[in-house]
């Protein structure tokens, strides 16, 4: 009996018994999944001042000359 699953990165169907990356499909995909989970993370608390950081950074108002 073989079960497959979805990659959740790709959502592409893996076996997965023998799978070393279950559930994913690859390394690769197993990375980007761990990846965006940890940005999300990290992302909660400090996406806003980055973002308005950058906003003033790029306005020309100030500091020009
Ligand atoms: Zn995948």
């Amino acid at each position: 009996m073989t079960r497959v699953v979805r990659c959740p990165s790709c959502k592409v169907e893996v076996h997965f018994e023998g799978n070393p990356c279950r559930p994913f499909c690859s390394e690769r995909c197993r990375l980007i999944d761990l990846g965006a989970w940890a940005d999300e993370r990290y992302r909660i608390p400090g996406a806003k001042l980055e973002d308005e950081t950058e906003g003033e950074d790029d306005d020309p108002g100030e500091g020009s000359v």
